[in-house]
This record gives structure tokens, sequence and C-alpha cells, in this order.
């Protein structure tokens, strides 16, 4: 096996910008709706195909189909690939949104999982902020009365966001991403959303986009309360920071920061490496020429690669991502 890279699939929604072509290098054109870049994905809305060795032209699915095995390592191999791995870049607000649970999902369409996802902020502008769950003490009851008289702000946990934040979104949390901000998103490999509120405005075709509040309602969490970045946990490790950010039955994220060469054992499971900051090089025993990669680059290193070595130009940020 070697490193997997997939080629982007870029989403145009009103609410994106030009940041994933200004900032992270992404092949977009004139229009200014840039939202979201799958960068690996496995999912009836977007399906990823390999860009570079001798994997290219395939998709993700065909690679599972035929080397699972290779690329799952202890984790028992299975499609579709278990997470979505996007970037955003929101220019306005995003809709007020909930995603279900995996049961819920399930109750709606077999072939679905849940969606709970994580956020990872690159860059942000001063006083962006976030929707992060409801405020403490909310219920069904008062959150559709603010609703139905559109004064539903009353409800929702704004936080203010800086890059480097994290925030996990498990499902059944309140949520929507605010104008200025571009992350990284984490999540599992599922498009359900139930849209509660759309901020007054009109979709594409002059009128307002659906809304589910039946749904919503019912996959909302009212003893979540109020959600917050999370506070990384320090890894002992010598030649780098490791910190943990999020520890869940569905991912597990750090985040490594290193200025010298840093081995990367794989463990016999695979591993998603983000590039947050810096540029390195990627050297792995496959014979196959080193990688270069930059802010943004985005990469699956199957369990079957073993190791790899990553060699930072100065300071380097990555985020990896595997299964617990
Ligand atoms: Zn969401």
């Amino acid at each position: 096996m070697t490193p997997l890279t997939f080629r982007p699939i870029l989403k145009r929604i009103r609410w994106g910008g030009r940041k994933l072509g200004d900032v992270l290098g992404r092949p977009i054109g004139p229009e200014s709706d840039y939202a979201e870049s799958w960068e690996i994905a496995d999912h009836a809305h977007g399906q990823s195909i390999v860009d570079d060795g001798p994997w290219t032209g395939q998709t993700l699915r065909q690679v599972l189909e035929h080397s699972g095995k290779q690329v799952f390592g202890r984790h028992p191999c299975r499609t579709p690939f278990p997470l979505l791995i996007k970037f955003l870049d929101a220019h306005d607000w995003l809709s007020l949104q909930v995603h279900p649970n995996d049961e819920q999902a399930r109750r709606c369409s077999p072939d679905e999982q849940g969606k709970t996802e994580a956020w990872v902020i690159l860059d942000a502008e001063p006083d962006s902020r976030i929707c992060a769950g409801l405020r403490n003490g909310i219920g069904p009851d008062e959150l559709l009365r603010h609703l139905d008289s559109g004064t539903v702000d009353q409800c929702l946990n704004m936080v203010s966001v800086q890059p480097g934040d994290c925030v996990f979104i498990q499902a059944g949390t309140v949520h929507a991403i605010g104008p200025g901000i571009l992350l990284a998103e984490i999540q599992q490999q599922s498009d359900l959303t139930y849209r509660l509120h759309d901020w007054g405005r009109l979709g594409s075709d002059g009128r307002p986009r659906e809304l589910h509040i039946d749904q919503a309602l019912q996959c909302i969490d009212f003893d979540r309360g109020p959600v917050f970045p999370v506070a990384p946990r320090q890894q002992d490790e010598p030649s780098a920071s490791r910190e943990e950010l999020v520890h869940s039955p569905w991912f597990v994220i750090e985040r490594l920061t290193f200025q010298t060469p840093w081995m990367l054992s794989l463990e016999d499971r695979f591993h998603i490496l983000i590039v947050l900051n810096g540029s390195l090089t990627l050297h792995h025993d496959h014979g196959e020429a080193p990688r270069r990669l930059s802010r943004g680059s985005t990469l699956l290193l199957p369990a079957g690669l073993n190791r790899v070595t990553l060699v930072p130009d100065e300071t380097a940020v990555l985020l990896d991502v595997c299964l617990p």
C-alpha cells in the first residue's frame, strides 16, 4: 500500500466564499460561493477518487473493496468508509441545524449513519462566532415558541472562536457555523441534516429553503446544554507536542506540532493526516518517491504502511485522525 490522496470534491452553496482556493489552494473557479471541499468521502453525494500513485483514478470504494484489509488493519473492514473529511468556508451563516444519531438515522434510511462531527478552526476573522448547543434549560416548547416568533437567538449558545479551537458536536446538538470561519470538519460518513431555521433568507430559487422542524425536534438532545471548544489533553511525547482533542466512539483526533523529523507508528490502523500549518515531506518504506505536503494537504495512510516519517521544513502542525 501507499499513502492515498484524493481529488477534492468542491461544493458550491450560497453561504460559501473563496478561501478554499485563496487559502488552501483548491482548484476553484471565478464564483464566490465555494462552501465545502470534500477531501475523503465515500457517500452517494460524493465519492473520492485517488489522484496520485498506483491507485490513481480508482474510487475510495474500489480501493476498499480490493484492499480493505490493508487499509483497516486491526479494525473490521467495512463500507462505506466510516469517516468523511471536509474543509468548510463560511462566508455567511450556515442554517441552524441538527443531525440524527446512529439509531435515528437508521430509522430514516437503513443505509445511513448518524452524524457526529468535530470542527478544527483554521482561520477566523475577529468576532467570528458559532452556535454550539442550546442554553441551559431550553426545552422543546420554548424552542418552538421562539422559532415561531423569530427570536430563536435567545435559545442559542453563541461562542466566539479562534484559529486552533476544536469544537465537538455530537449528534443531537443544535449548531450553526458563522461567517468568517474556515475549518476542517471530521465527521461520520453521513449527509443527514435537519434544518431548524435559516435566518429568514431565501434560497437560490428565490424561496425559503426547506425546514425540517419535526425531524429536528425528534433528534435534539435537550439535555446536552451549551457546548464549548474542547480543552486539549497534552500527551506524553518527547520530540513533539501531541494533544488529544477528541476521543469518541466514532473517531479520535490528535494534534501534532513538531520541528524535527517525526516517526508516526500506525499501530495497525489507518490514520488520516490533515496539515494545518507548515510544509513537510512524508517518507515511507514502500519504494515510492517522498511526498511533499503543505497547508490543507489531506491523506489517508492505510494500516499496511506500518510507519511513516514526517520531515518538517520548519514547524509543522497536523491533525492525526483515526478510529478508537
Ligand atoms: Zn452539522
